[in-house]
């Protein structure tokens, strides 16, 4: 690292960094202070490129959102709605397995699933649900639930402690549960923007039993909303602290407030700008120094910028998603999909080598899938012809679910 270009007050933790030495949560909050964004990159980029070397990932997966009914109502949140709203959906198992089964064909190797705490929704249905999926395919990884949902099965619907519905849903087939739900940890933020949700400590729980029984999972960041700089710093400690006990986190995920359809308290909120975006992603790589992996979500971000934040800590451009509502719900204007040809562009632009990573962000190859034989096409063309299959859904427009 260059050190001329380090302002003078960061360079302590830019030793610190370089010796990797862990940072304390008042360096945390000194880096979040720095408007010198470069002088911060080049320092994210030195963890990064020590954990990940020049590689930059991304998973070609497929998201499904089952259902947005929703017993609660988060301030932040575009995506519930109640039964009774216009723009309510809840797809049957046949629908969802068809739309995996076709994202199978694409070769996707994850199916990311979550959904709103569904007031009606029976155990069997779950079950079933997680069955089809697995039958489809043994091979496919299916993350699915937040740790907001896996509370909600276990009190309300199955009836069972936290690990043991875990253990029933891995049973199934359930690969791993996502990292949504966390938004900000602060008790008071959080009775602000999503009232009676679970605590921190409750969420932090849900993730400490599934890695205690072998699973994996990633964790996540709401900011750019109410929130301070040291509530920030606070989420990360809390999210540190628990990787220091458990290890099983692979990846950290953060991603802004889209506020485009915010409404009460919070509509007053302007979306956060692309350098806070960036610098965020910078210091959540230096601060988390025992989680391998960061990743840029470009259905927030936007793909360019996305690509950007590869020379600001992130190693990961998340995947292909084919279908994303939520934060399309809330109003994102970025695409719903990308292709492995647009990732990998991107990815190469930058500088960096592209990689297809599994639900783990271990490196694979792509999947040969029966599309692509049928064809003799490059992954890119089989995936661009099937892409424009219209759902089979009619989809209410509309939406946001973590
Ligand atoms: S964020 Fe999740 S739990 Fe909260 S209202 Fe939306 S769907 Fe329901």
């Amino acid at each position: 690292m260059n050190y001329q270009l380090i302002p003078k007050d960061l360079r302590p933790i830019a030793e610190k960094v370089e010796a990797q030495q862990r940072i304390s949560e008042t360096d945390a909050l000194a880096l979040y202070g720095t408007n010198d964004l470069n002088a911060l990159g080049m320092i994210a980029n030195v963890a990064r490129e020590r954990k990940n070397g020049n590689y930059a990932t991304y998973i070609h997966n497929r998201y499904i959102n089952y259902s947005n009914i929703c017993i609660l109502s988060c301030q932040f949140c575009a995506f519930a709605a109640k039964k009774r709203d216009a723009h309510a959906f809840e797809y049957a198992i046949d629908e969802i397995v068809q739309t995996v089964r076709d994202a199978l064909r694409l070769g996707v190797t994850e199916v990311h699933m979550v959904g709103g705490l569904h007031p009606n929704l029976k155990k069997d249905w779950y079950l079933d649900l997680l069955r089809r999926l697995r039958a489809l395919d043994s091979q496919l990884h299916i993350k699915a639930f937040t740790a907001i949902e896996v509370r909600h099965l276990a009190q309300r619907v199955f009836k069972m402690p936290i690990r043991d519905t875990l253990e029933t849903l891995r049973e199934v087939g359930l690969g791993s549960i996502t990292g949504g739900g966390a938004e900000i940890f602060d008790p008071v933020v959080r009775d602000q923007i999503c009232r009676g949700k679970e605590t921190a400590a409750e969420w932090l729980d849900v993730h400490r039993t599934w890695h205690s029984m072998g699973g994996r999972s990633t964790c996540t960041m709401l900011y750019g909303h109410i929130e301070t700089l040291a509530h920030r710093a606070d989420h990360l400690r809390r999210l540190r602290q628990l990787q220091d006990e458990t290890g099983g986190f692979t990846g950290f995920v953060p991603f802004a407030f889209e506020p485009t359809q915010a409404h009460g308290t919070l509509s007053h909120i302007k979306r956060a700008s692309a350098f806070e975006q960036l610098r965020n992603l910078a210091v959540s790589r230096i601060y988390l120094d025992n989680i391998d992996h960061l990743t840029a979500y470009w259905v927030s971000l936007g793909l360019p910028l996305a690509q950007v934040s590869l020379s600001y800590g992130v190693d990961d451009l998340h995947g292909t998603i084919l279908e994303e509502k939520i934060f399309h719900m809330a109003g994102a204007t970025t695409p719903q999909q990308q292709t492995i040809a647009a990732l990998e562009h991107a990815i190469r632009e930058a500088g960096r080598e592209p990689m297809q990573r599994d639900s783990h962000y271990r490196h694979i190859s792509p999947r040969q899938t029966s599309a692509m034989l049928a064809t003799s096409a490059p992954a890119e063309f089989a995936y661009a012809t099937l892409a424009v299959i219209p759902s089979e859904v009619e989809e209410p427009r509309c939406k946001t679910h973590s």
